[in-house]
């Protein structure tokens, strides 16, 4: 079979490899324990790697971790009550969380201090919005167009993006929440590799047969990634290589393959190997 891999944007992010580095330093040069605040990353296959080199989660706001335990914050960052709590704890607080995540997180606490509404549109239960959101006292998170059109009036709004909505979905939120105060100043910012995954996803999309989405289940950008090019041709978001299954490339000749930016390449070289193998469906069947 054919196979077409994303060249340039499938893998780890900047980000992921910062954080991945970082994890792999402190796991090098510490001798006891090495906690995390969370999931370093959203990708279970290389989490199971994390924990078989003995870092393990622990959350300091919900346990005592012992002084002087090396504690690294997650990709996706933390509030300010885990950096408070850390200190609190004597702990050796190792920051992995990305540049442009925290970026985001000072924008919140700017425009809040300058008297707007922050209203942050992405997954209310994802900890880089929960961690966003954490540095105002009254900013809000809204998922849709239709929780946008259900906000009452504010004199004031600034809008804020999770890094890896989709940014189509993102400006129609914003044209809504615009009709919703006075003052509408959009501060969001999605993630310049999320975007570029995704041009790159749907170039490639459009040239094959079925494209296979290599990433986290739960992660945000590997879900965008499946989905836009899922509006193209068939597409298989898949986590690990056991669940590729022969049949879904019966009629393919040419088959795409990206990931998300939490994949190790291994995994994807994985995955392309097995596709390289299939046999591809005759000629003039595709
Ligand atoms: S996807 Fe973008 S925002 Fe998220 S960790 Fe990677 S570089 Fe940072």
């Amino acid at each position: 079979m054919e196979v077409v891999r994303a060249s340039r944007y499938g893998g780890f992010c900047g980000g992921v490899k910062r954080a991945w580095a970082l994890a792999q330093q402190a796991r090098a040069e510490t001798a006891g324990p090495v906690y995390l605040t969370g999931e370093l990353i959203h990708n279970r296959p290389a989490m199971e790697e994390l924990y078989a080199q003995g870092l393990e989660i622990a959350h300091p706001s919900e346990r005592e971790l012992p002084p002087g335990s090396v504690l690294l914050v997650r990709a996706h960052g933390e509030g300010p009550q885990v950096y408070e709590r850390a200190q609190q704890q004597g702990l050796k607080l190792i920051d992995a969380s990305c540049g442009i995540v925290q970026r985001v997180q000072r924008k919140a606490a700017e425009w809040e201090r300058q008297g707007y509404q922050v209203i942050l549109y992405g997954h209310r239960n994802h900890p880089e919005s929960r961690a966003t959101i954490a540095y105002t006292r009254h900013g809000l998170i809204i998922e849709s167009v239709a929780e946008a059109e259900a906000l009452p009036h504010f004199p004031r709004i600034a809008a804020l993006a999770q890094t890896t909505v989709l940014l189509s979905e993102y400006e129609r939120v914003c044209q809504v929440l615009a009709t919703k105060c006075d003052e509408f100043m959009n501060q969001g910012q999605v993630c310049a590799w999320t975007r570029l995954a995704q041009d790159e996803a749907v170039a490639i999309a459009r040239t094959v047969d079925a494209m296979v989405v290599v990433g986290g289940k739960h992660s945000s950008n590997t879900q965008q990634l499946a989905k836009v090019c899922g509006a193209i041709v068939p597409t298989y978001h898949i986590e690990r290589l056991e669940e590729l299954r022969p049949e879904w490339f019966a009629s393919a000749r040419r088959v795409g393959l990206t990931a998300g930016a939490s994949t190790r390449d291994a995994d994807i070289d994985a995955v392309a190997a097995w596709l390289a193998a299939l046999e591809p469906a005759p000629a003039g069947s595709a």
